[in-house]
């Protein structure tokens, strides 16, 4: 097999590949730059997948992460369809499935994770949908347009919920399993997890707490046809959607002897602890500023494009560590949340607003100081919540964070 060489390799063409290639090019970078993915299609943002894309209102073309013709205008090269399988990391090289072997000066891996999947029989039939890849969402837009109308929701995360609302909007009957006993379980406060179980009910979803899947039943076809509930329930339905989470695409920098715990470690600049090796986005577990330095991984668009950021400008020389206010949003139905810091550790919840009114604000404490805002229909909380976090504010007086009339500026 012939060895072909680029100056920066880059595996995957997901948001952190892409916003890498794209900020070297920013930054001046000027050798060659390869991007390498499993993907068949040029990079594209994820977050839409389970929201307008799956719902028709935005196409492919407007999901893209740069017009096609923009990745050779910068000279960037694209490997689509291609998986790494192996990386020499002392030979500087890795090898894709097909057996060819591409030598790099430096490597960014931004494998982001692959769905985990349901750890049960029938986990792997036909009309069971786990929404990672554009190739997913297209699938399940298929069997909606060949009349699937009942389908079951497992997982009440982001992905799951976001999912359940577009097919309530394309008008399916939606039950949604969740193992936990309330929504949003592992990442927001009880508020935030009543509101969207009262708001999903509301729209007509079936939820269901505190409740496992034991089997997916199939026909004689192989398409799912059913959920086994533990209880015994069982509930009837054209298609499955999973959403429990992802599992870091790490494999070959394992093998290689890349230091890992939870996906790979890397340090202060992204650094792996292979020579000339970058992890950034989902699979990188970092010490996060806003966690209080322990060590996470986020699974963010922000993550994603701000770790990039760190690693282009660690390659063009400048190692500043990566410091960035963690960020997030998820859509449903016409609520809007967004989130700024991490909760991690909260010891209380101060609620502003009044969920009734569908737009509120609920801020996290750790030791009376805020930590982070999930702002759902409130902008402007979003925005001045950033702004108190970025500040390194100190303890609040919790009355004076409840005041919706009092804006979050006046209090830095
Ligand atoms: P990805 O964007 O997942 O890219 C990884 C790429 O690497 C993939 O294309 C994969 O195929 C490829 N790859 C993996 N292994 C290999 C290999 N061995 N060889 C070659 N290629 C490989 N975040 C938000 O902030 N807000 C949201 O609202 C939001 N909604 C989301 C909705 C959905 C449906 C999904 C799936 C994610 C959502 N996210 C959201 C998360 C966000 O998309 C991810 O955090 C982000 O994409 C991470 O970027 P990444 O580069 O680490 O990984």
């Amino acid at each position: 097999m012939p060895v072909d060489h680029a100056d920066v390799v880059i595996v995957g063409t997901g948001h952190g590949g892409a916003q890498a290639a794209i900020a070297l090019r920013q930054h001046g970078f000027a050798g060659s730059i390869l991007m390498i993915g499993r993907d068949s299609v040029p990079p594209y943002e994820r977050p839409p997948l389970s929201k307008e894309y799956l719902a028709g209102d935005k196409s492919f073309e407007r999901i893209m992460i740069r017009p096609e013709k923009f990745w050779a205008d910068k000279d960037i090269a694209l490997r689509l369809g291609a998986g790494v399988t192996a990386i020499d990391a002392k030979g500087h090289s890795v090898t894709l499935a097909d057996g060819s072997v591409i030598s790099y000066r430096k490597l960014i891996w931004s494998g982001g994770g692959d769905p985990r999947r349901m750890p049960c029989p029938g986990a792997n039939l036909s009309h069971v949908f786990y929404v990672r890849d554009k190739a997913d969402a297209d699938a399940m837009m298929a069997a909606l347009a060949a009349g699937a109308k009942r389908a079951v929701v497992i997982g009440g995360g982001y992905i799951g919920l976001e999912a359940a609302a577009v097919l309530r909007k394309l008008g399916c009957e939606v039950t949604l399993v969740e193992m936990l006993p309330r929504l949003l379980a592992r990442v927001a406060g009880e508020e935030l997890s009543a509101f969207y179980a009262s708001e999903h009910r509301r729209q007509g979803v079936d939820v269901r707490l505190a409740c496992g899947v034991t089997e997916i039943l199939g026909d004689a076809d192989g398409k799912a046809t059913g959920v086994v509930l533990d209880d015994g329930t069982r509930l009837a339905c054209d298609m499955v959607v999973v959403g429990i989470g992802i599992v870091p695409a790490v494999g070959p920098l394992i093998a290689a002897g890349a230091a890992a715990s939870n996906g790979v470690d890397v340090d202060f600049c992204c650094r792996t602890t292979l020579d000339d090796v970058y992890a950034i986005g989902d699979c990188a577990a970092h010490a996060n500023d806003f966690a209080q330095g322990a060590v996470i991984r986020l699974e963010s668009v922000q993550n994603a494009h701000d770790m990039a950021n760190t690693v282009a400008r660690a390659i063009m020389g400048e190692k500043e560590p990566y410091h960035a206010l963690p960020w997030f949003w998820s859509n449903q139905y016409d609520l809007k949340l967004q989130t700024a810091g991490l909760n991690l550790g909260f010891d209380a919840t101060v609620l502003r607003g009044d969920p009734d009114s569908r737009k509120f604000t609920v801020v996290y404490l750790k030791d009376g100081k805020p930590i982070a805002f999930d702002c759902v229909n409130t902008m402007k909380d979003y925005v001045q919540g950033r702004k108190l976090l970025e500040s390194g504010i100190g303890k609040v007086d919790p009355a004076l964070l409840a005041d919706p009339e009092l804006p979050l500026k006046d209090l830095l």
